[in-house]
């Protein structure tokens, strides 16, 4: 939703959620309804910020003292008072409200904070029935000029498979915001190795409410969220695997898939700190776009609402009817509307936040087909809109493997005009199938617009950008099967900004772990199609 300083108290239902501003200082809040008497603390999901501008964020909680199971909430509405301050300490208020926390909204709360300084660090706290929320840090972007940005990315929290040590490493890494580029639940059911997601798959709200109850409960997702702003999209796992607008898996009716959009739109609206109105049905609008000033324009894309049906199933095979067709990854609607903004755009890096991987990967004779290999006519639409700007820069979540590939003018030839990167950030716990690994390295190391590739870690992306350049560091944990795995650095990938018309200098040779060495020969292709339990 743009543009992101609308001047707004609060999304959520109009009719159902009310904003009263205190006149004096502090938080005189209105006692709360004797039904509404809480026992235990309703902050068990934390505090977060989200969706910055230059005038404010989003502030979110959710009072859910029994989380996993319904809430635990009484049904009457339940005031909640918020404060904002320039410092951790709250000595120095500056904003202060309250909002009545509703069921019909599972008793979440978006305040959209304005009226703040451009560029600027804040604290966020909450308060209902006596209980204190954990604080939160906010920031809001520059409002020009091209001041530094360090933002980092993530993707594929799957709960069960391990623990979020990327997330903890993320929340002391000092980042100005970062990006959720989706699944960020799970919706099949199950244990992992390290711990339960819930015995079923998840098809109704309270369902979708419970899972985001059982992943919202971990410390090192709380803390990232409490560290920094960030910008939320989906993938398919928060409502379906792979599905495609209203097509899905294993026989369902696009009125099944209908009503798990509904509800999964709706919790995901619930527990994330968008700038959003909260949706009714099974539509949501959440590309959106933000600026660093002008340093860097981000575009946040939804690749799964809109999309047709990927060809030959989706599967990773060999399809005649890949090419030829055009089938839409982003819908017209939404391709036009970044076509429109990168048009606007002034930034000198135009950063594209999105799900699949971009860059042609083909795998032998075989092409991924979820990816954006299975949509090459609008890849070509996308792009020819892309290579326009001085720099882009395409974020990548999805497929639980990092990698960087560069994006030339034509994208399957490296002697065409370098423009812009692709940086694909690895998942944060979820797995990459550990008997593919090699084949997918030896496959896709050798492509010739591939820099790095590195399918055997989990962790997250952090991006330094300046006017200059982009420092792009690829962190990984040693081991997500316990709480206490340490983090380090496994590649580190710089981009020098270029203007248009002028190719960057050649990089310096990769030479970190996982990187491709040099004249490594291809594997022979042997990609599996089908893989029960793979689901990126
Ligand atoms: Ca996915
Ligand atoms: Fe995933």
């Amino acid at each position: 939703m743009e543009p992101l300083g609308r001047r707004s108290l609060l999304v959520g239902a109009a009719a159902t959620v009310a904003t009263l501003r205190l006149q004096s200082a502090g938080l005189a809040l209105p006692g709360p309804r004797r039904s509404a008497r809480l026992v235990d603390d309703p902050f068990a999901l934390g505090t977060a910020t989200g969706d910055p501008s230059a005038d404010g964020f989003v502030a979110w909680t959710r009072l859910a003292p029994d989380p996993t199971n319904g809430g635990g909430m009484p049904g009457g509405p339940v005031a909640v008072g918020w404060e904002v301050a320039a410092d951790p300490g709250f000595a120095s208020v500056v904003r202060t409200g309250t909002v009545n926390a509703v069921a019909d909204l599972a008793h979440s709360v978006h305040v959209v904070v304005d009226g703040l300084a451009p560029d600027s660090e804040y604290w966020v706290r909450f308060q209902a029935d006596g209980f204190d929320s954990p604080v939160a840090r906010g920031r809001t972007l520059p409002a020009g000029g091209t001041p530094p940005l360090r933002y980092a990315f993530v993707s594929c929290q799957n709960y069960p498979a391990g623990y979020y040590t990327a997330l903890r490493g993320l929340a002391g890494d000092d980042v100005d915001l970062w990006l959720h580029l989706g699944d960020y639940i799970y919706e099949n059911g199950g244990t992992g190795p390290v711990r339960s997601q819930g015995p079923d798959e998840i098809f109704t709200l309270d369902d979708y409410r419970n899972r985001y109850g059982v992943y919202k409960s971990d410390p090192d997702l709380q803390a990232a969220h409490q560290a920094a702003p960030m910008v939320a999209v989906w993938d398919d796992h928060e409502v379906d695997n792979n599905y495609a607008d209203l097509v899905g898996e294993n026989g369902q009716t696009p009125a099944q898939i209908a009503a798990r959009r509904t509800a999964g739109y709706r919790a995901w609206f619930e527990h994330l700190p968008v700038r959003l109105t909260a949706p009714t049905g099974p539509d949501l609008q959440i590309y959106r776009r933000f600026s660093w000033g002008a340093l860097a324009t981000f575009h946040m894309l939804d690749g799964r609402q809109y999309r047709d049906p990927a060809p030959c199933g989706g599967e990773i095979v060999e399809c005649a009817d890949r090419v030829g067709t055009g089938r839409t990854m982003l819908g017209a609607t939404q391709r036009q509307w970044l076509a429109d903004g990168l048009a606007a755009s002034s930034g000198v890096w135009d950063v594209v936040g999105q799900q699949t991987v971009f860059a042609p990967m083909p795998l032998g004779p075989f092409h991924n087909l979820d990816q954006w290999d299975g949509y090459p006519d609008d890849r070509e639409l996308v792009w020819g809109h892309l290579r326009r700007r001085p720099n882009p820069v395409v974020c990548t979540g999805d497929i639980h493997a990092a990698g960087v590939a560069r994006l030339h003018h034509d994208l399957e030839d490296p002697d065409s005009e370098r423009i812009g990167t692709e940086l694909v950030g690895t998942s944060v716990s979820s797995t990459f199938p550990a008997d593919l690994i090699d084949a997918a390295e030896g496959l896709i190391a050798p492509l010739p617009w591939i820099d790095y590739v590195n399918a055997r870690q989990r962790g997250y992306t952090v991006v330094d950008v300046t006017a200059e350049r982009l420092v792009a560091t690829y962190k990984v944990v040693s081991s997500t099967a316990t709480p206490d795995g340490t983090i380090s650095v496994a590649h580190v990938e710089e981009v020098e900004a270029r203007t248009p018309g002028q190719s960057p200098p050649a990089g310096p040779p990769a030479t970190t772990p996982g990187a491709r060495p040099a004249g490594r020969p291809a594997r022979p292709a042997t990609p599996r199609t089908g893989r029960p339990g793979y689901t990126g």
